[in-house]
């Protein structure tokens, strides 16, 4: 029997696919649900998901995944708008029209930025089509440096930095110009006239999570128990200890998928992973009207928000009984921060008030409920020297035959963490313990 800690869809995809090949497995989930950080809230239609969720054209894995759990026509392909919010205007940033009439950048910014999204350095006036196709020669290079040298000043303040702002906060300096760069080539698709095509399954993700879940078998999976120990015996893991409501029970095992974030490997296998990630609060704002007509909207202005994404401008409010929801999100760099330390109904108070100050037609009276969820490691500061602190799949040679690991910090989640990355990683263990089981 094989073991998966964590119910997340790395944990599940990683139980299919032992499945798959053979092997019998279970998996232990800490908390009460399953789907990890991609679980769901009710709403008078379809769930909707506590942090904002959408796949990206470039993302084959999980799309190939809904089709094998025969939910493949689920996911559907819509135009995410999306938009910057600047000195009390918002401009929509999708088609090249938009793009040129966006009136904080000059023509030459706008041809270097688009120089640039096509991956061609135009620097010695001589345009190179390869300067970008090893992403190691960038890995060392910080992102600021990379950007006023390959494009201009004003592509960099005018565009990026708010963009780096909402998504790194102060740790914006730190990133790698290589991920910006892994972020341009994993860039899915766009509609010229119309904007990026993103997906989204009708139903919400549970429709995809739900037949993954049922696929695995519900017997699988005991969920509200933590794993709270390995124990590892000349060199390879044997036991399992799990905790629920504080009854300790001790498994045998043949191996150990931890699909979980990397502290969670760190407490039970004592492998010590250097990457940090910084935490998100995210509100589902449920609203009887809308706010904007854009989905994404990056706000480049004082706002203690980084992003406002109008869900129900990208997927239909029919679907969600006629409510409209509104994320409201931020990212959080240290517990020391406002955001860290205020209480749920701080925030509610202060974000609706910045609503208010941005758009002057918005009122109190429009919001129907306010949801608020916390999740202390949301995405991995990409930092330059990422790549050298990824986790490896296999732990094998760092810590014990038997263990793997997937999860945030593994490769599958560069340059950006997703569903899909999460579907890799699982489904890269499965095929390493298989592969060794041949
Ligand atoms: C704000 C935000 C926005 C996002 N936007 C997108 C997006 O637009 N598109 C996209 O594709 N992805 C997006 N993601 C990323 C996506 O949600 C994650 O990459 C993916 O859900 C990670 O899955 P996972 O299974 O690796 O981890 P998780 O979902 O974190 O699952 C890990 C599970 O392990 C459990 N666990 C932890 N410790 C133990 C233990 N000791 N014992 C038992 N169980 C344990 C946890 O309870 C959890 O359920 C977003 C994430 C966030 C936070």
């Amino acid at each position: 029997m094989y073991h998966v800690v964590g119910g997340g869809i790395a944990g599940l995809a990683a139980a299919y696919r032992l499945q798959q090949r053979g092997h019998e497995v279970e998996i232990f989930e800490g908390s009460e649900t399953l789907g990890g950080l991609a679980a769901s809230y009710d709403t008078g239609g379809d769930p909707i998901e506590v942090f904002y969720h959408h796949l990206s054209k470039s993302e084959e894995t999980i799309v190939e995944l809904a089709e094998e759990l025969g939910v493949g026509d689920r996911i559907e392909w819509l135009v995410g708008k999306t938009a910057y919010y600047v000195d009390g205007v918002v401009h929509p940033l999708d088609t090249p029209w938009e793009i040129l009439a966006y009136p904080h950048m000059s023509v030459y910014d706008k041809f270097r930025l688009g120089m640039l999204t096509m991956e061609i350095d135009v620097r010695s006036g001589i345009p190179s089509f390869d300067t970008y196709d090893d992403l190691r020669e960038f890995e060392d290079v910080p992102i600021k440096q990379f950007l006023v040298e390959h494009t201009t000043r004003g592509v960099y303040e005018n565009f990026f930095e708010p963009l780096l702002d909402a998504k790194f906060g102060d740790r914006k300096e730190d990133v790698s110009a290589a991920w910006l760069l892994g972020r341009i080539k994993f860039r899915g698709e766009r509609d010229l006239l119309r904007g990026e095509i993103l997906g989204y399954p009708n139903g919400g993700f549970d429709a995809l999570l739900d037949p993954l879940v049922e696929s695995v078998g519900r017997e699988t999976v005991t969920t509200n128990t933590y794993v709270t120990d390995l124990g590892i015996e000349d060199g390879e893991v044997a036991t399992i200890t799990t905790d629920q409501d504080g009854k300790t029970e001790t498994h045998e095992t043949e191996g150990v998928v931890v699909a979980a974030m990397p502290n969670v490997l760190e407490e039970l296998a004592g492998y010590e992973c250097e990457i940090d990630f910084q935490g998100a609060v995210c509100a589902v704002v449920t609203m009887d009207r809308p706010l904007t007509d854009t989905y994404w909207l990056n706000i480049a202005d004082e706002a203690p928000f980084g992003a406002l994404i109008e869900h129900t401008n990208f997927v239909p409010p029919e679907r969600y009984g006629g409510d409209h929801l509104l994320y409201v999100a931020s990212y959080v760099q240290s517990d020391e921060e406002w955001l860290a330390t205020a209480d749920d109904d701080e925030i509610e108070e202060r974000w609706l008030d910045a609503i208010g100050e941005l758009f002057p037609a918005f009122d109190r009276s429009h919001v129907t409920e306010f949801r608020l969820a916390r999740a202390p490691r949301a995405a991995p500061v990409y930092e330059r020297g990422y790549r050298d602190m990824v986790v490896p799949y296999d732990l094998a040679d760092d810590v014990a035959e038997g263990l793997y690991y997937a999860g945030m910090a593994s490769e599958a989640q560069y340059p950006e963490r997703s569903l899909d990355g999460g579907v890799e990683a699982g489904f890269e263990c499965a095929d390493l313990i298989a592969q060794k089981n041949d």
